[in-house]
């Protein structure tokens, strides 16, 4: 039989190794993508370590989640099909495609709506199922797959998990009115999509917010109309000046205790503050607020297959600002989640598998 290679976590917390698998081929209505492009995002360092912050509730560990190891994780995964099972129809060897990995459990009310991200029993690929930290990922329905043939795929791979996250988190802010003012909060990966895929959807009006300042130049650069480092003392009244007391939307894709005390503090009357990042900790404010400010507060998490599909077709159109790709080997897998822990990225990373892997 032949193998295929892939880096995986056999124990939580520790770094991942390289192993190598048997390659079985696709039955019924499974594709063989062979990966040429898979992105690392922020959810893989807490995946890595097993857990998210719950604050003062403690920990939610991945395997409480339903995560086995040793897995494949890595959920934003490009390639070309390398075969098909019998009963596929539409997709085609040799075709390039974008994985979407968010599949829910198939029979509940939400899958059946194209909600799969508000399934309450999802199968994600590269949580539950084998994911792109490979040279080969299995998919189980030709359905998952959208034609990227003729983009770059690690250019595009982002909008599978961090383009497409952003983008439902958009469609549920709504618009603005003229005059009204949005402000992102981290310019990460996530971040930086917002702000691109904001512009495409005509939010001009857009406050970028780090604390990083290289990160809020390259912000700004994306299409944000103003920038501020949050670690000034006078953050709050500093967001009002600049969106001229009319601060309507917060976007927080870092999603801390921090960021959302900035976030329902600097926000005007009737403001909507959608949270996408998973830093974590606890989220606390005055409860009277809520009625006060008239104040709408809502997470949102992943997006659907219809809106990676429309995601997509924006791409095509060319009116998607490209955030900065910063391409590596599979192989230097952990050094990678250092830089990225560590604050040392810009944009996303976007693995290849090394030549020399098969
Ligand atoms: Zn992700
Ligand atoms: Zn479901």
């Amino acid at each position: 039989m032949r193998k295929y290679t892939s880096f995986d976590l056999i124990e939580w917390g520790r770094p991942f190794e390289r192993r190598t698998n048997e390659l079985r081929a696709p039955e019924g209505s499974e594709v063989l993508v062979r990966v040429t492009a898979a992105g690392l995002c922020h959810s893989d360092l807490h995946i890595q370590k097993g857990f998210m912050d719950l604050g003062q509730e403690g920990r939610l560990t991945f395997a409480e989640r339903g995560a086995s190891l040793p897995m494949t994780f890595g959920h934003e995964i490009a390639g070309i099909v390398e075969a098909v099972g019998a009963d596929v129809a539409r997709v085609q060897c040799g075709q390039q495609v974008l994985v979407f990995p968010w599949i829910g459990c198939g029979t509940c009310e939400a899958c059946y709506e194209d909600r799969e991200s508000d399934c309450s029993a999802m199968r994600i690929i590269g949580l539950k199922q084998k994911g792109g930290f490979a040279t080969h990922c299995m998919v189980e329905n030709e359905k998952f797959l959208v034609d990227i043939d003729g983009l770059d795929a690690a250019d595009v791979v982002p909008h599978s998990c961090s383009g497409l996250t952003v983008y439902n988190a958009l469609e549920k802010m709504g618009a603005l009115r003229k005059g009204e003012w949005m402000m992102i909060m981290g310019c990460g990966g996530l971040g930086m999509n917002a702000i691109s895929i904001a512009r495409a959807m005509g939010i001009e009006n857009i406050i970028a917010v780090d604390i990083d300042n290289d990160k809020l130049d390259v912000a700004y650069k994306m299409g944000a109309a103003k920038i501020m480092n949050s670690q000034r003392k006078d953050a709050v009244e500093k967001l009002q000046k600049m969106a001229n007391g009319r601060l309507m939307g917060v976007l927080d894709t870092f999603g801390s205790g921090a960021t959302a005390r900035i976030a329902v503090r600097a926000m005007s009357k009737a403001g909507r503050y959608l949270l996408v990042g998973q830093a974590g900790g606890d989220f606390r404010m005055p409860q009277v607020w809520l009625p006060q400010k008239a104040m709408t507060v809502r997470g949102s998490h992943v997006g659907n297959l219809p809106q990676l599909r429309k995601l997509i077709q924006m791409v095509r159109a060319g009116k998607i600002k490209q955030i900065p790709i910063d391409r590596r080997p599979l192989s230097a897998i952990n050094q990678a989640v250092e830089d990225l822990e560590k604050g040392r990225v810009t944009g996303r990373i976007v693995f290849h598998p090394d030549q020399n892997l098969s």
